[in-house]
């Protein structure tokens, strides 16, 4: 027996920020980034709450660490908030998602926060849906996916307005996040016929608008359409799980400190490549249903696909068309990081990509040589 539910409420395009009118006479904690206030967004959002007492946690960094997430605990503990809105990317969401659930398990008989909003404020993680965060831990360098379904917020709002101004270098990187979501989720282990849905639909939006957003930020249907993709793939991979381009990225992006979507952007290749496993080359009949999958995907977005083999390379070189279009570099030198480093941290990168939460749903099982050889070639 399979199950599919959407615990989160959501409200999407233009207009959908009055949403939070819903919110009266209530004590109620923002948490976002300085961005977010000196932006005028949080102003934008406080308008909207009648009567409210509005207190702001604004502490949030890109990656949020452990520390972060302390200080955010001791200041709902000081505003006594009802209600906490997350205001932000997937870092302020996920920070907002940890200070909930660790302020709701302290047992010194406080009220519990049941009302949750996460308000995304980049097309990327989908995290306003998902029951995951990803918290870094500093010292270690290491950031680690967590999961349990209390995370999940109760609403999500999805204004395109609110990702107008993100500048063109994140827009390309979240968007990318958002197709890495959609094509990992659609091979994953838990993928089921709902979630494929998703993740078909999140795809096509993404590799559609995704260029359009970029070249004019101001575009509001490209805008809004590619928010909408980031929500379906985060519904998608909620469900199906991701595979391990995420794996990677946490280990890696945690220990280099490269943003999440363009880590994934540089791995997503390289992934799709083994787990199609396409070494019997043409002629073979024995195709994983990762690479049957593969080829359906290059089909959806009107790719020269008549079989497996020439599906799964076009699926590739079309991400590899996008990365180029969007500026994002190609391999892990061209990002600037210090080879040096990662040949230096790499028993503890390859450790946590295969403790990671997104490997066990990896359509082909992976070994630490395995991870090691794919890292070889991000190079
Ligand atoms: P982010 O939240 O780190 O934000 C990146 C930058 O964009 C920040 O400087 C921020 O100020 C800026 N920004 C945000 N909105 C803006 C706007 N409207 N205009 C201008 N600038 C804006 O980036 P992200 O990619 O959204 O989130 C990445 C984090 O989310 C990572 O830690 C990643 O691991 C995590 N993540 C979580 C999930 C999940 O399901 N919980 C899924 C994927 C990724």
């Amino acid at each position: 027996m399979n199950e599919f539910g959407i615990r989160t409420r959501v409200y999407f395009g233009k207009g959908s920020l009055n949403k939070l009118n819903d919110i009266k006479n209530k004590k109620v904690l923002i948490v976002c980034d300085k961005f977010m206030e000196t932006s005028g967004m949080v102003e934008k959002v406080s308008k909207e709450l009648s009567n409210c007492e509005v207190s702001i946690f604004s502490d949030v960094v890109p990656d949020p660490a452990v520390e972060i997430i302390a200080s955010g605990i001791q200041a709902l503990k000081a505003c006594n908030a009802e209600v906490i809105i997350a205001l932000g990317g997937g870092s302020a969401i996920d920070a907002a998602k940890s200070i909930k659930e660790y302020y709701n398990n302290l047992n010194d008989g406080i009220q519990k926060i049941e009302e949750f909003y996460a308000i995304p404020t980049t097309s990327g993680t989908g995290s306003e849906v998902t029951e995951y965060v990803v918290i870094t831990n500093k010292q270690e360098g290491i950031k680690y996916a967590l999961t349990s379904e209390s995370l999940l917020p109760n609403v999500a709002i999805l204004d395109p307005e609110l990702v107008k101004s993100v500048p063109k270098s994140i827009t390309a990187d979240t968007g990318m996040d958002v197709i890495t979501h959609a094509i990992e989720a659609y091979v994953a282990n838990g993928a089921t016929d709902f979630s494929d849905a998703l993740a078909e639909k999140a795809l096509t939006l993404a590799v559609r608008f995704l260029p359009l957003a970029y070249e004019d930020g101001n575009n509001l249907l490209a805008r809004e359409k590619l928010h909408n993709a980031s929500c379906l793939a985060g519904i998608a991979f909620n469900a199906a799980g991701l595979g391990i381009t995420h794996s990677l990225a946490h280990a890696i992006g945690g220990k280099l400190h490269i943003p999440h979507g363009r880590s994934n952007a540089i791995i997503l290749p390289h992934i799709i490549k083994f787990n199609a496993n396409l070494n019997g080359g043409l002629y073979n009949k024995d195709y994983s249903l990762a690479a049957k999958k593969y080829q359906r995907l290059a089909k959806l977005l009107k790719l020269h696909a008549p079989n497996v083999h020439i599906g799964v390379n076009n699926l590739i070189r079309k991400i590899e068309e996008l990365q180029k279009n969007l500026m994002i570099p190609t391999t892990l030198t061209k990002q600037g990081v210090d080879i040096g480093l990662l040949e230096e941290s790499m028993e503890e990168i390859l450790k946590a990509a295969l403790k990671d939460v997104c490997t066990e749903a990896n359509p082909r099982a992976v070994t630490r040589e395995d991870l090691s050889n794919i890292i070889d070639k991000l190079k």
